[in-house]
């Protein structure tokens, strides 16, 4: 393809070799290098993942091919799948397996790697763990999270079923201490995992709106500073039915708090709990909300197996002992030569296939992944949950010289997403012909002509309206008799894997624009690394002087620099300059095709009021998404990334 051949060859910057370095590179027992270049790591990975097609085929030539197409959509770094497949593919294995040429390599060979897999081929980064409401069951819970966490994968997990503090204990005489208590016993737990030296640990805890501990739950993380308090734990409050938790807030109505396993009960407004939240939230960007119930109208398993929890970043809900491996597209490399979310153009047959191969490739880790626990592998293999999603929307839309924040943007926004999702889901319907449909398929609501995703208007836009079709007729032809996977559509934060491509992390803005970025090398030192958004270098060509590059790094943005032309101003934009209202729209359109969800931030100015966070807290009840996250600048000390001037 093209488009890969014009990115192969392209090597990472210096970052991103730095962090390969620091977390990325195989190491022996010793610590010592077994591999020194991204090409060793694409290649690595690509003959891990294709080996798993010995499931399907003993045509050598066919695995050959498949490794072929996934080694070069990763080396060019157009697609990477998610931290656990980098660094836990091909480990503690024969390294000559890996080092062999392609036509070297034997059917014996991919056969040898699919069976010497260990539990340190863990590959996944998204998990949900269950826990029943008694200590056994609870303290399983912790044991299973830290086996995921060991390996790198993030956990969720639904503290709801435990009953509130206070409640009787049968058997003991006392009372239960409540699932908020219980939650620092898994922070102390994840706090002293070694990440299998990738990684600290990452965990999401979900409670209902109407536990009798919810005040607890929203309060629990509130005098966090980033460092100090749950510092293991993202927190979000599950409100089932957005909408009609919207009218009891209008009505002022009363909101009964209550637990199946216990006698307490307690009556609130309905007020009183969105403005601790809202306060909470102000505060420190906790918590969160997560809409279930819509999660489970978009979900094709929901009758029988209803997600109830995300993983820590909360793109991907899942059922109990459900699990998710991610890989995302970078659109900023695509777009210089793909008319991407255009229906009718030439070259939207380039992006399917690659599509086609990420989805692949996603569905063969699957079969190449040691699951944990068993209960996981069984869920995970009957429902067959991935997450293809996209990284660089918000280099893409500077290269494209589209303002993320503008109508006509958020229009390609849909139209991108849409093609997207059209592609995969097609994709999963071509693998499930050659391999068969994931097993719950008959179970699921696919065979009724289900459409796994809300969908936007066809009024907007023409092209929209064509990909919303296509869209329809997959789901009332075809997918109704073939589907390989329950849902195809993640889109991940790409904290590490947007670093390593070089662009931008998943949906986001850039958050600035320059930064000076403080590494820590193999010495042990601090070292700064500045940087200035190269597309923005390239727009603003000769005129880039010393001097405004200094000022540039200084600000992290460019909309106080008076040099600089008002059209330039107004494409190159960052999170901070981007109304909070700008950002739940972009998450609206975007999440509106996706069977999963995004993880998305509403970055707020450092100003804003608690009626500010407020407004966007209402505004998201009321928009078809599934969950919000905001985040005040400056409210955490701990932020990651700050302007030179902030520093
Ligand atoms: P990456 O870029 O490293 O692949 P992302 O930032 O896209 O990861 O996060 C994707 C998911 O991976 C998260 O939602 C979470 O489930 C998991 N994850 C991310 N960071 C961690 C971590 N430090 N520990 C455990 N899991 C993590």
């Amino acid at each position: 393809m093209q488009v890969i051949n014009k990115w192969i060859e392209k090597e990472p910057s210096q970052n991103a070799v730095t962090i390969l370095r620091d977390r990325y590179f195989l190491k022996d027992g010793e610590g010592n290098y077994l591999e020194s270049t991204w090409d060793e790591v694409a290649k690595r990975i690509a003959r891990h993942v294709a080996a798993a097609e010995v499931n399907y085929t003993n045509d050598i030539e066919e695995i050959k091919n498949a490794e072929e197409h996934f080694y070069q959509l990763i080396k060019s770094r157009i697609f990477l799948p998610n931290s656990p497949t980098l660094f836990n593919a091909g480990k503690t294995m024969d390294r000559q397996l890996f080092k062999k040429d392609i036509e070297e390599t034997t059917l014996e060979d991919y056969k040898t790697i699919f069976d010497s897999r260990t539990k340190h081929n863990m590959l996944s980064a998204c998990f949900v763990i269950p826990m029943d409401d008694s200590m056994n069951a609870i303290f399983d819970a912790v044991k299973n999270a830290a086996l995921i966490m060991k390996y790198g994968g993030g956990v969720g997990y639904d503290f709801s079923v435990l009953r509130p503090k206070g409640s009787s204990i049968a058997g003991t005489g006392g009372k239960s201490s409540g699932p908020i208590s219980f939650m620092h016993v898994f922070n102390t737990a994840a706090s002293t995992i070694e990440q299998g030296g990738a990684r600290r640990a990452a965990q999401m805890a979900v409670l209902r709106y109407d536990h009798p501990d919810v005040f607890d739950f929203i309060n629990s993380k509130k005098d966090n500073k980033g460092s100090n308090v749950l510092n293991y734990f993202n927190i979000s409050v599950n409100i089932d039915n957005p909408k009609k938790f919207k009218k009891m807030l209008e009505e002022d109505g009363d909101l009964t708090l209550e637990h199946p396993t216990s006698s307490i009960k307690k009556t609130i407004k309905a007020n009183d709990l969105m403005n601790k939240m809202v306060e909470n939230a102000w505060k420190t960007g906790d918590p969160g909300m997560l809409f279930l119930g819509r999660h489970n109208q978009y979900y094709a398993m929901s009758e029988h197996t209803p997600v109830t929890a995300t993983n820590p970043c909360g793109e991907e809900p899942l059922p109990p002992f459900g699990s998710c491996n991610l890989g995302s597209i970078d659109v900023a490399k695509l777009v210089e030569d793909i008319d991407l979310g255009n229906p009718n153009s030439e070259d939207a047959s380039e992006f399917q296939e690659i599509v086609y191969w990420a989805i692949r490739f996603l569905d063969d880790v699957i079969e190449s992944n040691i699951y944990p626990l068993k209960e996981i592998e069984e869920i995970s293999k009957k429902q067959r949950f991935i997450g293809l999603g996209i990284m660089g929307l918000a280099d893409a839309l500077y290269k494209k010289e589209l303002p993320y924040n503008s109508e006509q943007t958020r229009k390609f926004m849909a139209k991108l997403i849409a093609e997207l999702a059209y592609f995969s889901h097609v994709a999963s319907t071509e693998l499930a012909k050659e391999r068969g449909n994931f097993p719950d398929f008959q179970r699921s609501k696919y065979p009724n002509g289900f459409i796994p995703f809300p969908m936007l208007d066809d009024e907007i836009d023409e092209d929209l309206k064509v990909w919303n079709q296509k869209i329809r007729q997959h789901f009332q032809g075809e997918a109704t008799k073939y589907k390989r996977n329950v849902q195809t559509n993640t889109i991940a934060p790409t904290g590490s894997i947007s670093n390593l491509a070089d662009t931008s992390s998943g949906i986001e803005p850039n958050f600035l624009l320059s930064y000076v970025r403080y590494m820590t090398n193999k010495e042990g030192d601090r070292v700064p690394l500045s940087y200035i958004n190269p597309i923005l270098m390239e727009k603003i060509g000769t005129n880039m002087t010393e001097e405004l590059k200094a000022e540039i790094i200084e600000k992290g943005s460019i909309q106080n620099i008076e040099n600089i032309p008002d059209e330039i101003k107004k494409i190159f934009v960052t999170s901070m300059d981007i109304p909070p209202k700008d950002h739940l729209l972009a998450q609206h359109v975007i999440q509106s095709y996706l069977d999963a969800s995004c993880s998305k931030t509403i970055n707020m100015p450092k100003s804003s009021t608690i009626e500010d966070v407020k407004a966007i807290y209402l505004q998201a009840l009321e928009l078809n998404l599934k969950g919000l996250t905001i985040y005040r600048d400056g409210s955490l000390e701990t932020q990651v990334l700050t302007s030179a001037s902030k520093e």
